[in-house]
């Protein structure tokens, strides 16, 4: 859609200039107007400064493209492609079994450095001595491991014979980014659809395990629906262990006059696009304007090869403002959320298109009272960008 306002503006530029003489502005600056035809920008806040995972590893790789060296946070869709579609390297072994990794290359070394989890967590493989390879991971341990390393990257040495490839599906692939709290779907080498979602939030120190690990991982057990005390979970998909990308939870309500019960998503839901589990990856239940929802990941992503999921961590990592031009749309006849296009799965057609307002704007009114829309996930407010930022790990 801003496409097509831009190319508007451009023709209708272009159908104008005859009537002005060229002598006070240069000609071309309408041919300046080139089209970056990459992501759409209206999804995505960015960093205020990029990192890649490599920067914090002693050892470095030597390979062209993996995880370790992306930017973090930053929508290089040809880059990212590459690695989704990458095969991997797992340690061989059932799927929540999980191995202590030492800091030496020898059997006798008791000193771990963290904990990989078998079948499902990719390891970045850095080089080979003797029987054994040295790795690098963000450690799963869980609460209770022996290994007290929680989240936290390291590097440290497998057995070479306990490696096994794995080769991944090529049509679709998912980055969670745990500063901005977006699923990015991606399908074909492009950018599909961008879904909140909530990864793990440890309050203090005593709950670290609930951190959700960056690093590759692949969608390796399609589990179904589980309850979580009083919350049930739909559509689980196990990641990494006890990780599972699942639907926002839900929980049985009684109405107190009536005693009608109703499944309510209030609770968990409001918290999506900042982080808020023990650990698992909530993703949201309304559909995203391309018709992509928790059910939809459920339906349609491959359990044979397993789909890719890569993790951006938020470890030193702060997001900018949007750039106050920005567009964002509402409805004026009572509308009481703001979305990032003009028309939202959540908006009746006779509404659409939407209004256009300016991000500049959204704290005036009448955009003050507005709420960021649980479809399309529009750009958080200014204020709520801080919170994520005071939310992300800092060293
Ligand atoms: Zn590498
Ligand atoms: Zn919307």
């Amino acid at each position: 859609m801003r496409y097509t306002k831009r190319i508007f503006s451009v023709l209708l530029v272009l159908v104008l200039l005859p009537l002005f003489t060229f002598s006070e502005e240069e000609p071309d600056s309408v041919v300046w107007e080139e089209e970056d035809l990459s992501a759409p920008d209206t999804l995505l806040a960015t960093d205020v400064f990029y990192h890649t995972p490599n920067e914090h590893s002693a050892v470095m790789c030597d390979h062209d493209v993996c995880f370790w060296r992306l930017d973090m946070g930053r929508m290089d869709e040809a880059q990212i492609w590459k690695v989704l579609t990458q095969p991997v390297t797992v340690i061989d072994g059932k799927q929540r079994e999980q191995v202590r990794i030492p800091a030496e290359p020898d059997d006798l070394c008791r000193n771990y450095v963290g904990v990989v989890t078998c079948a499902s967590q990719a390891v970045h493989v850095l080089r080979e001595e003797g029987d054994w390879t040295l790795i690098e991971a963000y450690s799963s341990s869980e609460e209770g491991s022996a290994v007290k390393v929680f989240a936290e990257q390291f590097q440290g040495w497998v057995k070479t014979k306990r490696l096994k490839q794995v080769e991944v599906d090529q049509h679709y692939g998912l980055v969670i980014d745990k500063l901005q709290q977006r699923l990015y779907v991606f399908k074909e080498g492009k950018l599909f659809t961008t879904m909140l979602c909530s990864t793990g939030f440890a309050k203090d120190k005593t709950t670290l395990f609930h951190e959700t690990p960056a690093g590759e991982y692949l969608m390796i057990s399609w589990v179904g629906g589980f309850q979580a005390e009083t919350l049930w979970c739909a559509y689980g998909i196990r990641i990494n262990s006890g990780i599972l990308i699942h639907e926002v939870p839900s929980r049985e309500e009684v109405n107190s006059k009536t005693g009608e019960k109703t499944v309510s998503y209030r609770r968990c839901e409001r918290y999506l696009g900042e982080k808020a589990s023990h650990g698992c990856v909530r993703v949201q239940r309304q559909l995203t304007p391309e018709g992509v929802n928790a059910k939809w990941l459920w339906d349609n992503l491959s359990r044979n090869p397993c789909t890719k999921v890569i993790i951006w961590d938020d470890l030193d990592r702060d997001l900018a403002y949007p750039d106050d031009s920005l567009l964002l749309y509402y409805n004026p006849n009572g509308g009481e959320n703001y979305h990032s296009q003009p028309t939202c799965s959540l908006v009746r057609d006779k509404f659409e298109p939407m209004t256009a307002f300016s991000y500049g704007e959204l704290d005036q009114k009448p955009y003050k009272k507005l709420s960021p829309c649980p479809g399309c996930a529009p750009m958080p407010r200014k204020d709520k960008i801080d919170e994520l930022n005071k939310k992300s790990r800092k060293h």
